[in-house]
């Protein structure tokens, strides 16, 4: 049977920011583990974006020896606790065990997860090269880069717009699904290895891409990922009470917004509405009840099925007490005194499947109001602004039909310019989320170590 780590209880975790799940014990880690095929073809394996060997590593855990299952792991993806915790393996390494087929699937995740927090990286030796990286952004990317890249000898400089490095995994995913500690633990990990970060450093405004060169940084990648939030052009959108889920999540992970004493504090008011489906909708949902909105809705325009939102998440949203609402289209907000009083939606129904494969909303003609004081946009992101700008100016190509991603190279994310290379939100292949851009950061680095091996 497959094992499942302790929960916080609903009624007490909604009133907190301390993690929902506990991490496996010895023993369940040790009947999971025990579970395994060990197959010969492992699907898992296909399933997993940046390939971690996950046979192996459940076999060294099935065989008592954790820091062999780390080294494993880390092999391949050097953020086990983050990637353990955030990652959508319903999708991708469960998604494809096989013994999902006829039963549930091994808890690859949690596996991941307690071999990452009970391991700490090996730092290997390190010959230095002389030469140079700027990477800008300490997300995913950022951090996957880095580590790659260092270990090739070269040194290595991590630049962060914020004051706090992690990029989405500080500011984008709540404590309750990622804590602060797990995430300083990876970060203090690449700092033993000898990786430089510099805080506080808008690239494209305190420093341009030139100039980077122009210090001696002889190859620059560029992952700072997505901070211009979709909005939803309709009618009272600039009326107080409505936020980007960007913002909101942003100002309660980063700046404590929701607590007394805070500079900027966040003006908490009573029914909340979050438009969009995504997990990201989800932590701004779930956070909402948290910093204490007494109702809280999810609009969105399709049906429960075609939410693209994790299941865990869905569930334990629901659990929280967020009410679902669907087939909903936000059509206007309505105002009192300048702040958000209700929303007006049309009630869809769901039509012929459109390019990304799930049915498309269509509209009936019908009305609904909620009366609600806060509405909250998680509709997605597109690329930073400020970083394109900059890259503008050094002659990097741009996709105008892909909301101004750059273009890459898909197998080394080199963009046009030569020693510039981007991956992460800034040039997306596939499925925005933290392992796709783990597996941005590790070609990059390739790529990378490659080019500065024939200077
Ligand atoms: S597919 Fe499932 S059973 Fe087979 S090796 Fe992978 S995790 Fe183990």
């Amino acid at each position: 049977m497959r094992q499942r780590a302790k929960e916080q209880d609903a009624n007490i975790r909604r009133t907190n920011f301390e993690p929902v799940e506990e991490n496996f014990t010895y023993e369940q880690a040790k009947l999971e583990a025990q579970r395994c095929l060990h197959c010969k073809n492992p699907q898992c394996v296909k399933g997993c974006p940046v390939n971690i060997n996950i046979p192996d590593f459940i076999k060294a855990l099935k065989e008592d020896n954790i820091d062999k299952a780390g080294e494993i792991i880390r092999e391949t993806s050097m953020l086990p606790s983050v990637c353990g915790r955030v990652c959508p393996q319903e999708r991708q390494c469960e998604g494809k065990c096989i013994l999902g087929i006829k039963s549930e699937p091994i808890a690859i995740g949690a596996l991941e997860r307690y071999v990452g927090d009970n391991t700490t990286a090996v730092i290997p030796e390190i010959t230095p090269t002389g030469k140079r990286v700027a990477i800008v952004g300490s997300g995913c990317a950022g951090i996957t880069a880095a580590a790659d890249i260092r270990k090739a000898g070269h040194e290595v400089t991590v630049f962060e717009a914020l004051h706090e490095f992690g990029g989405v995994l500080r500011y984008g995913i709540p404590p309750f699904r990622l804590p602060r500690n797990i995430l300083d633990k990876e970060i203090d990990n690449l700092k033993s290895m000898g990786v430089k970060f510099e805080k506080n450093v808008i690239v494209g405004k305190s420093i341009t891409l030139e100039q980077l060169k122009d210090d001696g940084f002889d190859a620059i990648f560029l992952c700072s990922g997505a901070g211009l939030p979709k909005m939803l052009g309709i009618p009272g959108e600039n009326l107080n009470g409505v936020l980007s889920a960007n913002e909101f999540l942003t100002r309660v992970n980063l700046m404590h917004a929701n607590e007394q004493q805070t500079a900027t504090p966040l003006r908490v008011g009573e029914k909340a509405a979050i438009i969009g489906g995504g997990n990201v909708a989800m932590d701004a949902a779930r956070t909402a009840v948290r910093v204490g909105y007494k109702t809280v809705y999810i609009v969105y325009r399709r049906t429960e099925k075609e939410l693209p939102a994790r299941l865990e998440e869905i569930r334990h949203a629901k659990e929280e007490g967020v009410i679902f609402k669907f087939l909903l289209s936000p059509k206007e907000i309505i105002g009192e005194n300048g702040y958000v009083r209700s929303m007006n939606f049309e009630i869809c129904e769901l039509g012929e499947p459109d390019e990304s494969g799930r049915r498309s909303p269509i509209g009936t003609g019908e009305f609904l109001a909620l009366e609600i004081d806060t509405i909250i946009v998680a509709l997605g992101t597109g690329p930073n602004p400020i970083i394109q700008k900059s890259a503008k100016a050094e002659g990097i190509d741009f996709d105008v039909d892909r909301k101004g991603y750059f273009i890459v190279n898909p197998d080394t994310r080199e963009t046009s310019i030569e020693h510039i290379y981007a991956g992460g939100d800034v040039a997306p292949i596939g499925e925005s989320n933290a392992i796709n851009a783990m597996g941005a950061g590790k070609k990059a680095a390739k790529a990378i170590n490659e080019y500065l091996a024939k200077l």
